[in-house]
């Protein structure tokens, strides 16, 4: 089961698909996943040139384009680590990452490049990616030069083994600096093939699969092998995608699945109904995952006649749980789409379970709520280099998410909240996903964001951030917001302040950054009833 399977048999029996990558000077480069084949072998015996060796460690610091997807398979195929380093995170983060990973050389696009740079790191080999081909740093070698000097006809061994680290990726740690996590060949494999069964996410060689999700973030959800693994045609969406690129890319290449955060399919909605001028007729079925899929995207794909699937995942076991209609599931709309909104039920390879506080395992009645956990063939079983948070977060071979959830009767999940951002007010838990999941069915509402924040009577009350639709600025206020919300939620579950915003801060992930937004508003209710109290 390691990668060179997936490579070479694409290539033999696909070899004429097409990839697409659109470029940074706006031309969309195309060739076939032969002419792919090729170069990943000339880049896997470069990088042999270039002294990396089994297990060496090369990183990427890179958007979607066929370079980095290149790199995706030669990499591991030569029996090096790929890591995707995720070009979102502050430069203390990236510099932290590179030295716990021990990186031997990196893979940087230009427009990257400056911040690489700045990291100091002159001790580490860099190989620049992009259009211009000139070699005009010292130190710093050209992609495509090093490709010219590949060697034709060049072989990934055979001996390679399927155990052997394929990846390596860093999440943000909620406390203490990023874990990292390990992919073999393996589960990558098992993932990439689990994923194209049509309950998930349905490949053929007749698909378009736009190349959405960062491939610094999680494997790519397995995409680009599921991609290959099919035989379908690959769109990447170049550096620095917006709404518009990715419209323009579904229009004219006529794409037929693509997949990533919540936040991005808002914000591409948006730019849909602003425009109303593009053809998605060929958009079958989009992935919704890393965060909740909102009721709002749901309506809209509907709407526009493309099917929503929604799935759950953490890096260290991307695209694990992904929802698709039983048999079970009886025709009433109403059931169907409350369905649609849960996480969804395990992949096959993946097992999950809800547990209390003690650790003991709670009823799949979609009522008990607990932690969720899960285990599985491309679940890690521990983090990179960290005995102390393996220890924290492991339990009896299942790995604690963080996450609660409940189980229904069915095995769909459905994950409340994170514990962490759970509001705890006078005793009882507010969901902050659902409050935002209410705010942003808003006609008016753009994105919503809720944090629990320290107050003196009731510990904690929530506080909600609203980017508002452009035509509605300033004409909504925050007393349609609450009575959009009276009539679905409990009084004591209302926001006690709602405070409109251009924009909320996102991790590097692209979720909303509610642990900045925690921090900026700390002292919000404290200063707020020191004011009431002067004279
Ligand atoms: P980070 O911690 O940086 O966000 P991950 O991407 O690994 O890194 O995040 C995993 C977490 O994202 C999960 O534990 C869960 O809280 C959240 N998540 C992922 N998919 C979904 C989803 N479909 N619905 C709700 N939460 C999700």
């Amino acid at each position: 089961m390691s990668l060179i399977c997936v490579l070479r048999r694409a290539a033999l029996l696909f070899g004429s698909q097409e990839i697409a990558s659109y470029k940074s000077d706006g031309e969309i480069l195309r060739y076939s996943y032969t002419e792919f084949y090729e170069r990943v072998k000339r880049l896997g015996s470069a990088l042999r040139g270039l002294g990396v060796g089994e297990a060496d460690v090369v990183g990427t610091l890179a958007w979607n384009t066929h370079r980095h997807l290149e790199l995706y398979y030669a990499v591991p195929c030569m029996g090096a680590v790929l890591h995707t380093l995720n070009l979102r995170l502050s430069k203390r983060e990236i510099g932290y990452i590179l030295n716990h990973a021990d990186d031997k050389i990196v893979f940087v696009d230009e427009d990257q490049y400056a911040a690489f740079a700045e990291l100091g790191r002159h001790d580490l080999r860099c190989v620049i990616m992009g259009e211009d081909q000139t070699e005009h740093r010292s130190g710093v070698a050209s992609y495509e030069k090093l490709l010219e000097n590949g060697q034709q006809g060049f072989e990934f061994p055979d001996s390679l083994d399927e155990n052997a680290p394929a990846f390596l990726l860093y999440t943000s740690g909620t406390t203490g600096p990023p874990k990292g996590v390990i992919h073999s060949h393996r589960s990558v494999f098992i993932a990439g093939l689990a994923l194209c069964l049509p309950q998930f996410f349905n490949l053929t060689d007749r698909d378009v699969v736009l190349l959405q999700v960062p491939l610094f973030h999680a494997v790519g959800w397995f995409l680009p092998f599921s991609s290959m693994i099919a035989g379908a045609k690959i769109v990447l969406p170049g550096p620095h995608p917006t709404p518009q690129r990715l419209a323009e890319l579904i229009e004219g290449e006529r794409v037929t699945v693509t997949a990533g955060a919540p936040t991005v399919w808002i914000n591409f909605l948006n730019h849909l109904n602003k425009t109303r001028n593009y053809d998605i007729s060929s958009l079958k079925r989009v992935i919704v995952g890393g965060a909740s899929l909102t009721p709002a995207i749901l309506n809209e794909f509907e709407e526009l006649g493309v099917e929503v699937v929604h799935a759950w995942g953490m890096t260290e076991g991307p695209a694990a749980v992904v929802n698709w209609l039983k048999r079970d599931i009886d025709g009433n709309e109403e059931e169907v789409r409350r369905v649609k909104l849960k996480q969804g039920i395990p992949v096959p390879g993946i097992e999950v379970k809800v547990v209390d506080q003690e650790g003991n395992e709670l009823p799949r009645d979609g009522k008990s709520v607990g932690e969720l956990l899960f285990r599985g063939a491309w679940v890690i079983d521990s983090y990179f280099k960290d005995p102390e948070r393996t220890a924290q977060s492991f339990c009896g071979g299942w790995l604690r998410t963080g996450d609660a959830a409940t189980i229904d009767e069915k095995g769909y999940i459905q994950i409340v909240d994170r514990y962490k951002d759970l509001i705890r007010s006078g005793g009882e838990w507010i969901s902050s996903v659902d409050l935002e999941n209410l705010i942003m069915s808003h006609p008016a509402v753009l994105e919503a964001a809720v944090v629990g924040v320290p107050h003196e009577v009731w510990q904690e009350r929530p506080l909600a951030f609203v980017v508002l639709k452009g035509d509605y600025v300033n004409k909504i206020g925050k007393a349609e917001i609450i009575d959009h919300l009276r009539e679905r939620v409990a009084k004591w579950q209302l926001p006690d302040e709602i405070i409109f915003v251009e924009s909320i801060p996102k991790t590097g992930t692209g979720k909303f950054d509610k642990k900045a937004l925690r921090e900026m508003y700390k002292n919000y209710f404290i200063e707020r009833s020191t004011k009431s109290q002067q004279p």
